[in-house]
């Protein structure tokens, strides 16, 4: 994980990767908007209705959590429950190693990305394969996602393509077709030799106990038909309360994220293989994970547990456009994780305080969002935790003396008036080199500290 500030690692983006993501985000923002405005007479009330949805859950998410489980049981779903990382990676190698599975075939999951697991099974000789074409590319790269719905958003086909010779998936070809025909022909023999499949959630029905999963490439139909297992490993947040609001959350989910109309599979999974159906796994899991959602719950930025992952957010915000997501030093990039990754990485806070400064507050997100999440607020929220509990964070090191200047009248006064001493400083006795460098093309108007407090007296008087 990149370890640099969102600016110093901005600054040292290759020209083309900034240019990827960049182009690739404003490209399904326009298209987001067209969608919209053209399928719905008022996108904006649907999106407050969906974020009242899931505001609502999340207030009774104790209840809702409770029924979603009686009704997984009562499809023939066995449930677990993991408080942290930790712990789910444990429950999930154990149920893997308990049927002797060596080799898995996964679908894309951000939870699963969240507790680092295909690691963790690779380090207990578990063979674990990305069968999401983009997380495909990322795991033969040895890379990490830098968007929730595109993880390649920061590579060009003459990346990937190299990478594809590299690996010997065929000589070098940047034919998109060709790259995705090669993909397929690969993962098919890894469909067929897997024990079991692993996949996220999008959604569970707390009326139904139905598990929503979309997909664009059928990948997750593939990783569950030929296998005996299926393990969904699913965050507590992605409970809605009935069958009927799917309808709203795949409206938008699909086109906040990809501007669809429909994602091209959605799977609504009622449980094992029914003795009537001639394939799937005759084994379900669905292990509900925590790790920190429930002290988020417990913030006054709870609000971010409505999201529904679209990445909407990432494509519109000019910040992530600039930095990418790798820039976030966490799962979760762009404004969502700008917020989520400090509060889910709990005592480690300090270590992720500078990300919620690492915006304009221009509001870009929050008109995008499919839960209308108000991620500028919650940014804010953030910022004063962090001044709160001391965090320094790399911005606010400039700051810090501002800040000292612009609280103390009297200091500000003095400052103001002694720094017309700058107007008699000649350029070459500056102390900073790129200031010299700039001034030796420009002329500086004079330097009129106070002048402003002097005429507002005047004006006060008169
Ligand atoms: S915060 Fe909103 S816009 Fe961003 S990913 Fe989540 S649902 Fe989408």
């Amino acid at each position: 994980m990149n370890p640099q500030p969102i600016d110093r690692y901005a600054e040292t983006l290759a020209r083309e990767t900034r240019d990827s993501v960049s182009a690739s985000a404003a490209i399904t923002t326009e298209k987001r908007v067209d969608i919209l405005a053209r399928d719905f007479p008022d996108p904006d009330g649907l999106r407050r209705l969906a974020g009242q949805i899931k505001q609502h859950t999340l207030e009774h998410l104790d209840d809702y959590l409770a029924k979603a489980v009686r009704a997984l049981r009562d499809n023939g779903v066995v449930v677990h429950f993991a408080a942290d990382a930790e712990e789910a990676r444990k429950l999930i190698l154990g149920l893997l190693s308990e049927r002797g599975v060596r080799r898995v075939v996964k679908s894309k999951s951000m939870a699963t990305e969240e507790i680092h697991l295909n690691d963790h099974l690779a380090a207990h000789g578990i063979d674990c394969v990305e069968t999401d074409l983009g997380e495909f590319i990322v795991q033969i790269d040895g890379d990490t996602p830098s968007h929730i719905v595109r993880p390649i958003i920061h590579k060009n086909r003459r990346e990937i393509a190299r990478s594809f010779e590299a690996h010997g998936l065929g000589d070098y070809d940047d034919d998109p077709e060709t790259i995705t025909r090669r993909a397929r022909i690969h993962l098919r023999s890894k469909y067929m030799e897997s024990d079991a499949g692993i996949t996220g959630g999008n959604f569970i029905s707390a009326e139904s106990g139905r598990v929503v999963l979309v997909t664009n490439e059928g990948n997750a139909r593939f990783s569950m038909a030929p296998n005996r297992l299926h393990l969904a490993l699913i965050g507590i947040e992605k409970i809605v309360p009935r069958d009927r609001d799917l309808a709203v959350f795949l409206n938008l989910l699909a086109r906040s994220a990809t501007a669809q109309q429909l994602t091209v599979y959605t799977q609504f999974i009622n449980g094992p293989r029914a003795s009537t159906q001639p394939s799937g796994p005759e084994e379900m899991h669905v292990v509900l994970l925590d790790n920190g959602r429930s002290r988020v719950l417990a913030t006054d930025c709870r609000e971010i547990l409505r999201c529904i992952r679209c990445g909407a957010c990432q494509n519109v915000c000019p910040v992530y456009r600039q930095a990418s997501g790798h820039a976030y030093r966490a799962v979760y990039g762009g404004p969502v994780g700008a917020v989520l990754s400090p509060l889910l990485a709990g005592e480690r806070f300090s270590d992720l305080a500078d990300l919620p400064k690492a915006s304009t507050l221009c509001g870009a997100c929050r008109e995008v969002c499919p839960v209308d999440i108000p991620i500028p607020d919650l940014l804010l929220r953030l910022r004063a935790r962090a001044k709160e509990e001391g965090v320094r964070t790399p911005a606010s090191i400039p700051m810090a003396p501002f800040a000292t200047l612009a609280t103390s009248p009297a200091l500000w006064r003095t400052a103001m008036t002694a720094s017309r001493a700058m107007n008699h400083l000649p350029t070459a006795a500056l102390p900073v080199k790129p200031l010299r460098e700039w001034l030796k093309l420009r002329t500086l108007p004079e330097w009129r500290g106070g002048e402003f407090r002097k005429w507002m007296k005047k004006r006060k008087q008169s």
